[in-house]
């Protein structure tokens, strides 16, 4: 189906308090602007400078969210105009990001990133690394960069049960959470295979894109 039909028909299964982030990692500057053109504003990348190349020569209205994980080095590159951080997993990133971010008079909202897969290739914290980064003074001094929400990625299997399992306990902790951090808003979980799951375990914020733009290579 055309980019259109397929953001047409996810947006419409969506209740209306998830956004739809659509990924377009590897893809044209055309499909998104297919894209763009039938309404669509977030788009999610996962390499900050094939982002940043596309910022260069799109609409300026766009939001573009970084979901992949990030090297410190390259942080400047879009500190000027990232509009959410996904994949926040440390507090030497985190510092990097305030840094850059106060040399543009920004303060850029971010997602920590939580291990919730069985994969050792995951990036993200654990349980106890989140309780000591919030429990610390480190975090809180740092005023370019603002904490809005979770973000996780569950197992690739086709086990529901598990993804279920797994989602269900990042929503677990985000409420927990919430309790000390009471500005956290966003749990981004959930992707083309996963979404439906993942908005019934609470998601907030789906990252989609080969169901909009089609398999990658
Ligand atoms: C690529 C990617 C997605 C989108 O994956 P699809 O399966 O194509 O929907 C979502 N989140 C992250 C972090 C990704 O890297």
């Amino acid at each position: 189906m055309p980019i259109k039909d397929n953001l047409k028909q996810i947006k419409e299964s969506l209740p209306p308090h998830v956004k739809l982030v659509a990924v377009s990692k590897t893809k044209p500057k055309e499909d998104i602007m297919e894209a763009y053109e039938a309404g669509q504003r977030l788009f999610g990348e996962n390499k900050i400078q094939e982002m940043t190349e596309k910022y260069g020569v799109l609409p300026k209205d766009i939001q573009w969210h970084m979901i992949g994980h990030i090297q410190r080095n390259k942080v400047k590159y879009m500190a000027e105009y990232v509009s959410l951080i996904h994949g926040v997993d440390s507090l030497k990133l985190l510092k990097e990001i305030n840094k850059q971010a106060k040399k543009h008079n920004r303060v850029i909202p971010c997602l920590l990133q939580i291990h919730i897969a069985e994969e050792d290739t995951k990036f993200g914290f654990d349980e106890n690394d989140l309780n000591e980064l919030i429990a610390s003074d480190d975090m809180h001094q740092l005023t370019n960069i603002k904490i809005v929400g979770l973000m996780g990625m569950a197992t690739f299997t086709n086990n529901s049960q598990q993804i279920k399992k797994e989602f269900k306990q990042l929503k677990g902790l985000f409420e927990k959470t919430r309790m000390s951090l009471p500005d956290l808003s966003e749990l981004s979980m959930g992707m083309s295979g996963d979404y439906e799951i993942a908005i019934e375990e609470g998601s907030t914020m789906i990252r989609v894109g080969s169901s909009i733009f089609g398999a990658r290579n």
